[in-house]
Parts: C-alpha cells; structure tokens; sequence
C-alpha cells in the first residue's frame, strides 16, 4: 500500500530539527510535502525589515533541507484558509499536520482552515512545539492560569525537572517526494520565483551587524558560541551590560523556531549535570530564568488574548497619556538627548535588535517620560525588531509601562542612574553615539548639558525629574 502523503505547513518552527510535529508527521508516512506560506493577514511575521531578512534566509535553508531529504518546501502567499486546503487537495493529501500557536489570529485562522479541510475529508494533525510545557498543562494553585512570573517559575521548573532526559539524537528523515503529475500541476518554479521576489524586495541595511542569524545552521552556531565561549557561565554578571557579548543572541531563533527550545533547555541541563561551581551555577539558573519569561508570556497571551488590544490592568484604560508626536518622533529616531535612550534606539534603527537592558530604559522613558501610551512603543518595535514578537513584546512593554502582569505597582528608570550602572565608562553610548566620543564619561552620565551641546549633540527634550514628578500626579488620577 502507498503511503499516505502528508502536507507539512511550517509556521513557526522553521527547522527539521526536533520539530514535534514534523516527527508525529513522519510516524505515519514519510510521503510529506511541505509547505510555508507569506500570509497576507499575518504580516507580524514580516512587517519589519529585519524579520523579513530573517524569515527570507531561514525559508531558503530550509527550502534546502528539504531538497537534501528527499522532498520539498512549497513556498506561497496569499491566504492560508485558501491556500492551504486547496494545496491539500491538489497533492492528494491525507493529512495536513502543523504545530499549534498561541496568537489569537492564528487560532482562529487554523480553526476555519480545519473546518474547510473536514469538509473535504483530510484530517488535521496538530502537536504543541513552540513551548516547553503546553499552556492548557499548568495552572496556578486554584486552577486558574498565571498571572504571576515567581509562582509561574516555581511550577514550571519542577516540572521541567521532571520531564526526563531528552533525546538529542536526530531522526534519519528520509521523506518521499510527490509525485510527477503533481509537480507539472504545482509549477514547482513558483515557490523558489516566490522566495526569490520576497528576498528581493527586502531592504535591511543591518543584516551584517544584526547579532541575530537566521536558518537552523545560524542558531546552531549561536547557542554554540554561548556555551562553548563560556559566556553562559558569567551571563550573571554581564547580561546587563550591554557593550558586552553576555547574552545568547537567540531571541529571533526562538521566535521563528529554526531552533528547538527543548535543545535549548536540554543545554542548561546538560550544564548543570557537569556544572561544580556556584557562579557557573547561578549563571545557567538565571538564563533558564530569562527562556522562562519567553515561555511565561506566551502563556499569558494565549490564556488573556485580550492582552494583544489593551493593559491587563484595566485602570490603564484611563490614563491621560500625552503622546506627544513630536516627542515621540524624537525618542524613535535616537534624538531625545538623553545618551543612553538615544544609543539604544539608534541601536535598534542600525540592527533590528536592542539589549533588553536598553529595551526596558528606553520603553520606561516613552512611557513614564515623555508620557506616550506603550502602545505607540509596542508598534515601533514590532516595526524594527528581528526577534519581534506578540507576546514578548507585548508583555515587555506592559511590565515596563506598569500595565501588566508585574505586582510592582510603577516603575520608573531615571535613564541617568541606569547608564552609569549599566554602561559606567559609556562604551555602549559612545559606540552609537560618535558624536560624544569627546565629551567626558563623568559629564555625559550626569547629561551636563552645556558640554553636549559643544558636541553638536542635542539637549534634552525633557527633564527626567520634572516629567517623572507629573506622571506620578497623573498616575494618582487612575
Ligand atoms: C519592551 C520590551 C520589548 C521586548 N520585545 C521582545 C520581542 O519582541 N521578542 C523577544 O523575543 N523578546 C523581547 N523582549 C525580551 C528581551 O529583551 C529579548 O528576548 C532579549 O533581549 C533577546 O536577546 P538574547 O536572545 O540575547 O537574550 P538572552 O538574554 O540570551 O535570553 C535567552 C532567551 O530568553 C528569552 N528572553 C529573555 N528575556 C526575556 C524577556 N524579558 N521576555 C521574554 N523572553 C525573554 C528570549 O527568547 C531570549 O532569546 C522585550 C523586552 C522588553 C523590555
């Protein structure tokens, strides 16, 4: 008998890695045919330059993969709810399998799409990959999902020490392609015309300085690099610095899945086993602690989807924001005069990624400075960042704007306490900052102004005592 031929549709797990549902596909036939497609509804996936420089590049070495395995990847856009039962039918397919996502549009998008294929008889296979622990799996005490990052934690790490050793060793996939009246009918050309004009058309300046690396190959080499470098060992000490290399660089592998967050977690593991020193020790809990705040607001997206249109904290709703479109302008293009939220956001402009150190300094500034709602920083960032987001960034912005799942009732960073903790001989300003080379690091951490201004560099826009001494009034309002 033949075997049944499987559509595969990668959305967010673009890798053949450990991909929980390409591995359920494979137990039933290895006749798969892949699929990924540019959806014209969902352009979270490619809105900013860099994500689609990103997601371009990881399509093309996945493309690859699945040419060296045996079969291949389709490449379309348009509308999956189209798109995707149309194709199911074309190539004769059994089964169409993906993995399950936690965005509001995606799930319903899927619900409709698993509709329209039961009326045509396929069958929807559809696995949890995304997350180490599936959201509908952990609930709080009184069986109400968390809202809480300490409790969330605490639960989840016993669980994932629970969960047994995980098989590193990759499943020899060898796939079947589809057959030749189906490849006529598909005009294979297409999907590469399609990747083609997609990475054409993409205009990313910063894809030699953006930390991150796209395909599968890149995250590998990325994870390498912070466990075989050492740099995980003193990700305590230095993940806060952000003139230095502290940190893993693989947010936008996570976010598009050309890496396994098992793979991930089972490295720390494997570091923990052979791990004698405290330090060391400390490090590893504290970057297990970081994947557990990616995993956390996944979880709250998915539970309170009404996080993706407001403030979890409804009295938010009521805030007199400013939003100042001058200012905001200022803060966006790194001209606030303000050093370090000018060189994080110039940062950010040059790379499509920021420190998160930076990120929580300039998204406090917007927010309790210059008194813009989150919103307006949430959307910037979601337009510039490589690893951006939903659910990350949306609860970035909310813990910093004090509108969210964080029991601290308001927080403010003054931007010239954190620089001289966090950038104490201003590398990381004066790097994005040329103009300042000459300005002395004890005048530019102060923001002496009369010394600036000798550079061509702007004055403040605001004051941060005086904007900070009127939020907290308006805040007393709400
Ligand atoms: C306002 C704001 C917006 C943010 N927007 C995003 C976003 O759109 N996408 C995104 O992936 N991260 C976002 N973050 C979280 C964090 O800044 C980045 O994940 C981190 O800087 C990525 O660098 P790295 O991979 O070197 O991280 P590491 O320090 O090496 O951390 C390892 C991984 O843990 C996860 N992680 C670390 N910190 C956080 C955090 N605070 N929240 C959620 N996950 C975390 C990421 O997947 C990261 O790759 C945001 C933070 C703030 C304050």
């Amino acid at each position: 008998m033949n075997n049944p031929r499987i559509l595969f549709w990668h959305r967010k797990d673009l890798r053949i890695f450990d991909n929980q549902a390409l591995i359920k596909a494979f137990s039933l036939s290895n006749a798969i045919t892949s699929t990924y497609i540019l959806d014209k509804n969902y352009s979270h996936d490619f809105n900013a330059n860099s994500r689609a420089w990103f997601l371009g590049n990881s399509l093309r070495e996945l493309g690859n993969n699945w040419k060296k395995m045996g079969s291949r990847l389709i490449i379309e856009e348009g509308d999956p709810i189209l798109i995707i039962p149309q194709l199911a039918n074309i190539i004769n397919a059994k089964f169409v399998v993906w993995n399950k996502s936690i965005e509001p549009y995606e799930i319903n998008r899927d619900l409709q799409i698993k509709n329209s294929l039961k009326k045509i008889n396929i069958q929807v296979i559809e696995s949890w990959d995304h997350l180490l622990i599936e959201p509908s799996k952990i609930f709080s005490g009184n069986n109400t999902p968390y809202s809480v990052y300490g409790p969330f934690y605490k639960n989840i790490k016993s669980k994932l020490n629970l969960l047994g050793k995980y098989d590193e060793s990759n499943i020899n996939f060898n796939f079947q392609d589809i057959d030749d009246e189906f490849r006529d009918y598909l005009k294979i050309k297409r999907s590469d015309s399609v990747l083609n004009k997609f990475l054409e058309n993409i205009n990313f300046s910063g894809s030699k300085i953006c930390p991150c690396r796209p395909g599968e190959k890149g995250a590998e080499k990325l994870l390498e690099n912070f466990i075989n470098k050492q740099t995980i060992f003193s990700y305590n000490s230095t993940r806060d610095f952000p003139s230095h290399n502290g940190t893993s660089y693989l947010s936008a592998s996570l976010r598009f899945g050309t890496i396994s967050i098992r793979k991930v977690w089972n490295a720390t593991l494997n570091l923990n086993s052979v791990c004698e020193n405290q330090e060391k020790y400390l490090s590893i809990e504290t970057w297990q602690k970081e994947l557990v705040w990616r995993e956390f607001y996944q979880h709250c997206l998915f539970h309170f989807p009404e996080l993706e249109n407001g403030p979890y904290r409804k009295k938010w709703d009521q805030f007199p924001w400013q939003n100042n479109n001058e200012w905001f302008l200022h803060w966006s293009n790194g001209e606030t005069g303000v050093p370090i939220v000018d060189a994080a956001m110039r940062q950010l402009n040059s790379t499509g990624w920021m420190h998160n150190r930076c990120r929580m300094i300039v998204a406090s500034f917007l927010v309790k400075d210059l008194i813009c709602n989150w919103q307006m920083g949430e959307k910037k960032f979601m337009e510039m960042l490589v690893d951006g987001d939903l659910a990350a960034n949306n609860g970035g912005w909310q813990w910093s704007a004090s509108s969210g799942m964080d029991p601290k009732p308001l927080r403010i960073f003054n931007p010239y306490t954190q620089a001289k903790k966090f950038d104490p001989i201003c590398e990381y300003i004066k790097f994005w900052i040329p103009e300042l080379f000459k300005v002395s690091n004890s005048d530019l951490l102060n923001g002496e102004i009369s010394n600036l201004e000798k550079n061509n560099y702007l004055k403040p826009i605001v004051n941060h005592n005086f904007q900070q001494r009127l939020f907290k009034s308006l805040y007393a309002e709400i």
